[in-house]
């Protein structure tokens, strides 16, 4: 949609531009908004830019393509020769030294257990691979069961002088799925600040960063209808911000009535319920991406309460009866609310 509308709005302004370009001499650029979606991380990742020069725009796309492409190359557990694939099946029996990159990734990762108190735990994974959501197949009980004690980021342990990671237990298996596209988006927007674009929007899946405004006006992104597909329940304006959404309706298949996603509850081991999606704005995409997981893990109340400690981020939350709630700083003053 927004694709659709920077378009539109693009070809008349590109057309005024290119007249008065040509009437200078010696330019031979053309300012405007250049962009591409493309499938990546089992997600869309799309870019849109503005640029005073269509070809170094075309190469400023094609570096954030490729920046998320060696992301997902190191982070994906889909791939059995990434650094994570082979941290799940060695780091049971010693320590694997891994790049900088995914040390940090998952050190960060761990912070914001602690942070969470348990509710992201890329630790999940040790009951998430038993589902497969294109086919609806999901663990049953007993799986669950003992699939369960495998969850707990302490069973993660990083030695930082040597850049190795190990797990203390066997079947213990990480995925950072509740954190990467968060840092595809982040590393997406550095690169562009390093080329000198100043107007940006990078999105991987339910993760945006946006770089500047959209000139002159904020960027409108929408949080969607969590049981009407392709309808907006929300628009936020945002300038210079990361916006996440985690919603049951990224992977999911119902059965007798009860939906089966992707955001495991670490506690029970099963797909967390209360809340159709969660979204949180802040600074950072990396955190963003982390703690709207987080708090679809952790409720209505207690995830509020979270991102209410946390100076910078804010969060818009609906839960099973489509309910909307905002953090605190989102909230308008009342007038009939007592001083
Ligand atoms: P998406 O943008 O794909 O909807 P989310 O940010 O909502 O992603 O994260 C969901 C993904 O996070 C899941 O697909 C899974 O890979 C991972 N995940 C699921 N449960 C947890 C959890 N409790 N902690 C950390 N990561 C999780
Ligand atoms: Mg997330």
């Amino acid at each position: 949609m927004l694709k659709g509308q920077l378009t539109k709005h693009n070809s008349r302004l590109g057309l005024r531009l290119a007249m008065l370009l040509l009437s200078l001499p010696g330019s031979a650029v053309l300012a405007d908004w250049v962009g591409d979606a493309r499938p990546l991380m089992g997600t869309e990742v799309s870019v849109s830019l503005w640029s005073d020069d269509a070809t170094r725009g075309q190469e400023a796309l094609e570096a954030v393509f490729e920046e998320a492409a060696r992301i997902d190359r190191l982070m994906s557990t889909y791939k059995d020769d990434s650094e994570i694939s082979r941290v799940n099946s060695e780091a049971a029996t010693g320590p694997v030294v891994v790049g900088e990159e995914l040390f940090q990734l998952i050190q960060r990762s761990l912070d914001i257990s602690v942070l969470t108190l348990g509710a992201f735990d890329i630790t999940y994974d040790s009951v998430g691979q038993h589902y497969d959501f294109r086919s609806r197949q999901r663990p049953d009980p007993a799986t669950v069961e003992s699939e369960r004690e495998n969850i707990d980021y302490r069973n993660v342990q990083l030695d930082k002088a040597a850049g190795s990671v190990m797990f203390l237990k066997e079947g213990v298996r990480i995925n950072l799925g509740g954190i990467a596209k968060g840092y595809v988006v982040e590393r997406g927007v550095d690169l562009l600040r390093q080329r000198d674009v100043q107007n940006a929007i990078v999105t991987a899946g339910g993760d945006s960063r946006l770089l500047g405004d959209r000139r002159g006006r904020p960027w409108m992104v929408g949080v969607r209808d969590p049981r009407n597909d392709g309808l907006v329940a929300i628009s936020v304006p945002l300038t210079d911000e990361a916006i996440s959404t985690s919603g049951d309706y990224e992977r999911y298949f119902d059965e007798d009535g009860v939906r089966y996603h992707h955001i495991i509850k670490p506690s029970t081991g099963t797909p967390a319920g209360g809340v159709h999606s969660a979204t949180v704005m802040g600074p950072d995409a990396v955190l963003t991406d982390a703690l709207s997981t987080s708090v679809f893990v952790m409720g209505v109340d207690q995830g509020l309460r979270l991102i209410g400690t946390l100076p910078d981020y804010e969060s818009i939350v609906i839960d099973a009866e489509g309910q909307v709630y905002y953090s605190d700083g989102l909230q308008q003053p009342s007038a009939e609310a007592p001083e």
